[in-house]
């Protein structure tokens, strides 16, 4: 491709991504094919000649945009936001004509220091001391796992690398049941084992682990010859939002020198909003956070905040400095790459550089604020709505709930039984025909044993009207559910 190509392409593309941005709200937002139905219409085999752009673009078009789901759009309440803004992707835009690989401080200085300069500016945001270090990850699976490995390695006084786990005594992380599946996945990478996760019970309307179940599990593993290596604490479980103590949860961590690694992949965001700290109380104790500017902060995927209290410990378990990877007569300088699982890395800061200083700090939090109002306002009417019943109170911006009309099961409050089968079943048909239907999109979890839809406001683009349509979409299917 010549440079007057590229350059109408590139002012095509453009185009094209606003004209897209500015009609997303029209489309159905959950992707409306059956699999394999894309699939289908590709090719079997590589062309053999380049094919003009114009076909390949046209093609995006009519074979790939029906198959997308649309975590743009302003009625999407499903899963967590993936948000993601305009300054953000100018930012995508130059980091891929740049196309760098920083993973070292030589191979682009500029990458390193605008990442420490960055992550300096979210750590004051979110009011975490100066005594943490961030760095900027692939997500939040890949800091969880770099801070299990740290932690495995603390407890082993950093001999599990050089000589492997063959042999040694067991090593126990600790968690609820809340957390986030990538604890269990970094639990299995780490060579710990899902024997060796111990499941903390949850008390509370937060549904919080038990500092004191904590700090007697912690108690009968020391005694039985098992190593404490790390607790999770979550904050914003991605079920229900749920959210441990931190700081009693940290005080056991402290009392026994255990590790204490802090999940706050989505609700993080919401920390830079002041009135919303209470809820990470206690994680300046901790020694590990990690929360998601690609989830709620308007950044593209992927750019998870990693902040660590002592970086050493994490580069002493995944630095390694091959000969043809140093730098040399630069001593002193940071490369990221060894405080983190792969060794490349894209120029991720500088689109964290374009979001801040686009919006400013006050904006995002309003951006934020809105969201958590119009969250808790739409579970203060299910709640009042006889036929839906609020299952989950809100947790900053995510709610979950049900339908549960007069006569259907054993009605609200039903959790055993046959009826609450039938209330499970009836909700699971709701949630496939609210998707289908394309207004909206809402994803379920269980909880207390029961199907229950989860509603999370979160989309860049979202308005107090966008939330309200969505609930009379909810309200007018399951209603047209119940006449038949
Ligand atoms: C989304 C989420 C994760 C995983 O995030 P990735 O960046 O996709 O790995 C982990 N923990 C929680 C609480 C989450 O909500």
């Amino acid at each position: 491709m010549d440079d007057e190509t590229f350059r109408a392409w590139a002012h095509r593309a453009a185009d094209w991504s606003v004209d897209y941005l500015e009609g997303v709200g029209e489309r159905p937002v959950r992707a409306q094919v059956a699999p394999g139905e894309i699939f289908r219409q590709l090719p079997e085999t590589p062309p053999a000649a380049g094919e003009p752009m114009e076909r390949i673009f046209s093609d995006l078009d009519r074979v790939v945009m029906p198959g997308m789901t649309h975590w743009q759009h302003p009625r999407f309440f499903a899963y967590f936001p993936a948000n993601a803004s305009p300054p953000s992707l100018v930012a995508e835009f130059v980091t891929a004509a740049l196309a760098a690989q920083c993973m070292l401080w030589q191979t682009s200085p500029a990458a390193t220091e605008l990442e420490t300069r960055v992550m300096d500016w979210l750590r004051q945001m979110i009011g975490l001391p100066e005594a943490f270090s961030g760095v900027i990850q692939d997500s939040a699976s890949g800091a969880t796992l770099a801070a299990l490995l740290t932690a495995r390695e603390r407890a082993l006084g950093f001999t599990g690398n050089a000589t492997g786990l063959a042999g040694g005594p067991a090593l126990r992380v600790y968690a609820s049941q809340q957390v986030h599946s990538s604890v269990d996945k970094a639990v299995r990478i780490a060579g710990i084992g899902d024997a060796n996760l111990v499941r903390i019970p949850v008390t509370g309307p937060l549904h919080g682990m038990d500092p004191d179940a904590l700090d007697a599990a912690i108690r009968a593993d020391r005694e039985a010859g098992r190593v404490p290596a790390a607790i999770v604490a979550c904050l914003g479980g991605t079920g229900i939002g749920a959210c441990d103590p931190i700081e009693a949860v940290a005080a056991v961590a402290q009392r026994h020198g255990v590790f204490l690694h802090v999940d706050a992949a989505w609700a993080g965001s919401a920390m830079i909003c002041p009135e919303f700290r209470d809820l990470m109380r206690g994680a300046e104790l901790a020694d590990s956070l990690v929360f998601n500017p690609h989830k709620w902060l308007f950044t593209h995927f992927d750019c998870s905040a990693h902040f660590v209290r002592d970086p050493k410990a994490l580069t002493d378990t995944l630095g390694l400095r091959p000969a043809y990877l140093r730098t040399l007569g630069r001593d002193g300088v940071v490369d990221y790459n060894e405080w983190s699982i792969p060794l490349g890395r894209r120029f991720r800061a500088l689109k964290l550089w374009f979001v801040i200083r686009s919006y400013g700090v006050e904006t995002l939090r309003e951006m934020i604020r809105a969201h958590v109002a119009w969250a808790r306002e739409l579970a203060g009417i299910i709640d009042a709505d006889p036929d839906f019943e609020l299952t989950s109170a809100p947790v900053l911006s995510l709610f979950s709930f049900r339908y549960a009309p007069a006569g259907a099961g054993t009605g609200a409050g039903a959790g055993t039984g046959a009826g609450a089968d039938d209330l499970d079943a009836l909700n699971a048909r709701l949630l496939e025909r609210i998707n289908d239907d394309g207004r909206t999109y809402l994803t379920q979890t269980r909880h207390g044993d029961r199907f229950v839809l989860r509603f999370q406001v979160g989309q860049t683009t979202t308005t107090r009207a966008d939330v309200m349509t969505a609930w009379d979409a909810i309200r007018e299917i399951a209603a047209g559910l119940r006449a038949g």
